[in-house]
């Protein structure tokens, strides 16, 4: 890919909410806190889709809004190229190597979900125990999809902090030898053998060595 370092005109296609929706399987504030961080960060990096690794997204919780950010900007766990921090915040950094810049969008404390429909808190504790009617469940789908759109006709200034930050990028990943496991004879990459008795383990057979212990 080439960068592309052109004015506004530039037409980055950027995944819609729905195709996130789909990709997710419901509509929840969560999925819209991805959507709005990456389509934002996207805007000002003006980077298309990661194809091969052009992209890095370091995500600092594992919750919904996770399956938006893959969906806009390609970065995956299985690419590498989607980093988890369990820090259990909605804070998200966007690399661009092309670029060599990057960008970290955090939620503001400031903005607060639960206040822009305060019904679904009396639904949702009905709907997660199982014990919602029919109706209520319903009731409960279109007042997550309006909370959603509501966010999403938000200025995003409105919930996030988005700036330009200086970050070291990460190294590609890499491709490791495959080693034998001596205990269940399965293959693992080198970089995450266990050392038993001299001889190589994986990591599930080297826990249940030391279980006990
Ligand atoms: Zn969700
Ligand atoms: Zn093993």
């Amino acid at each position: 890919m080439t960068s592309n370092h052109s004015n506004e005109n530039t037409q980055i296609q950027i995944p819609t909410f729905e195709e996130a929706a789909r990709f997710h399987g419901h509509v929840c504030p969560g999925l819209t806190i991805g959507y709005i961080a990456s389509k934002a960060a996207i805007e000002k990096l003006e980077t298309e889709r990661d194809i091969d690794e052009e992209l890095v997204t370091i995500v600092e919780n594992d919750a919904c809004g996770v399956d938006a950010v893959q969906v806009l900007t390609g970065c995956t766990i299985g690419k590498g190229n989607l980093i988890y921090k369990d820090h259990a915040k909605q804070v998200f950094t966007f690399i661009c190597r092309n670029s060599g810049k990057a960008v970290r969008v955090a939620l503001k404390a400031s903005f607060n979900i639960d206040a822009i429909d305060p019904e679904v808190n009396k639904l949702r504790p009905k709907v997660m125990s199982g014990t919602a009617t029919e109706d209520e469940a319903q009731e409960f789908r279109k007042r997550m999809d309006g909370i959603s759109v509501t966010m999403r006709e938000t200025p995003v200034e409105e919930i996030f902090d988005v700036k330009f930050v200086d970050v070291d990028i990460p190294h590609k990943a890499r491709i490791f030898n495959s080693v034998k496991c001596v205990k269940c004879g399965e293959m693992m990459a080198e970089s995450r053998t266990r050392v038993k008795n001299g001889e190589y383990v994986c990591i599930p057979c080297y826990e249940e060595y030391t279980r006990g212990w």
